[in-house]
């Protein structure tokens, strides 16, 4: 009956990661999936996780009932006030809600199958969507796969420059009448400060805009194999609102009809208690502290080694990963002969670098660029 079927591509992040997993080498690194490490190199559980699973798990109150098709309530609403801010006019006005979905990935997707039914008319498979180039690879496949048939690079990384196209991006956006859907999958990651890392969203809230944010609780809260994601919605007016989450609800019925409750869970008595909310913006700054340390390690390293070329873009960059600017060749050559794993793009998880690997990875790359 599959005789026909053709073997898919393996998805390139993860396919590093096996590679990496069957390298003998004791020396191996791995730079590739998106996920925070120790400087021993291990998976974190947040202490603030830790605490709420034991609050959790002493609550009787608590059982295995679906939740409702929308979600946690509690944890809808205080996902969509960290993106947006607690004082949030958008909020204040009643034109704000949210939908839980399976992780950052889900929020995408829920978000994309509601504009390809809503957005210019119903079931308009030709609209174009525009994702940065380079964006995350599943962006351009998410949208792909909910129906819409133009989906467009627009421009964002200047190779020359190792750093923001901003002329290319603005010549690309700008008075198109664009809707914003915004991404935030690394929301304090990129400065350790939760309101800092929010301000783009905030910005286009004051200028008025309409707009979809996707959220992930994969990184922030080292939460990935829960599933927890939320999609904020900042509709015009609470009628408009309404009527959008009504149509959310159908496409969540057909989807996974209802969320799982643990990781959400998790989030939302964290969010909800001053004190426990304190103590994970704790726990995100030592992430965000340990990747900013690492960045200016490795540069200073590159640096004193005099590695060809310029270096500066690697503190520049903010957030869990680095476009290091090294070509294919040099990638290659990387996880060939050094058996460090990154991505063919030369992207780097900053977080796959410790104080005790970053001397072999600086060198590695200082070869990679003179051989
Ligand atoms: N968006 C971006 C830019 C990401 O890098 C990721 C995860 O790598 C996601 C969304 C999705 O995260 P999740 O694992 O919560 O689906």
């Amino acid at each position: 009956l599959f005789g026909e079927v053709p073997q898919a591509t393996p998805v390139a992040v993860f396919k590093v990661t096996n590679d990496f997993k069957e390298d003998p080498n004791p020396k191996k690194v791995n730079l590739g999936v998106g996920a925070y490490r120790t400087d021993e190199g291990q998976p974190w559980v947040l202490p603030v996780v830790k605490k709420v699973e034991k609050i959790i798990v002493a609550d009787d109150s608590l059982n295995h009932e679906y939740l409702p098709i929308l979600g946690l309530p509690e944890f809808r609403s205080s996902a969509s006030k960290i993106a947006l801010g607690e004082d949030s006019p958008a909020i204040q006005e009643n034109r704000v809600g949210a939908v839980q979905c399976l992780g950052g990935t889900g929020a995408l997707k829920i978000g994309a199958e509601f504009l390809r039914r809503w957005y210019n008319g119903n079931n308009n498979t030709r609209t174009p969507v525009y994702v940065s180039a380079p964006t995350w690879e599943n962006h351009n496949a998410v949208f792909v796969n909910a129906g819409f048939e133009d989906v467009r690079p627009y421009k964002y990384w200047d190779a020359e420059k190792r750093g923001l196209d901003l002329s290319g991006f603005l010549g690309d956006l700008e008075r198109r009448k664009l809707f914003v859907f915004f991404d935030s999958a690394y929301q304090g990651f990129a400065s350790g400060c939760l309101d800092k890392d929010a301000w783009a969203v905030r910005y286009f809230i004051t200028q008025g805009f309409e707009m979809f944010c996707a959220q992930s609780f994969s990184k922030n809260f080292g939460l990935y194999n829960e599933r927890v994601g939320n999609l904020t919605i900042v509709a015009r007016d609470p009628d408009n609102l309404k009527r959008v989450l009504s149509q959310m609800e159908k496409i969540v019925r057909v989807t996974w009809s209802n969320p799982p409750s643990q990781g959400a869970r998790l989030v939302a008595v964290t969010l909800n208690n001053p004190e426990l909310f304190s103590e994970w913006k704790d726990n995100v700054k030592t992430m965000a502290d340990r990747v900013l340390s690492m960045r200016a390690s490795l540069r200073a390293k590159l640096e004193a080694l005099e590695t060809p070329g310029t270096w500066d873009h690697i503190t520049q960059q903010i957030g869990m990963f680095s476009f290091t600017g090294l070509n294919p060749n040099q990638v290659e050559y990387l996880i060939k002969e050094k058996s460090i794993y990154l991505m063919a793009s030369g992207r780097i998880n900053m977080c796959g670098l410790t104080t005790k690997n970053i001397d072999y990875v600086a060198e590695s790359i200082h070869e990679s660029v003179v051989n």
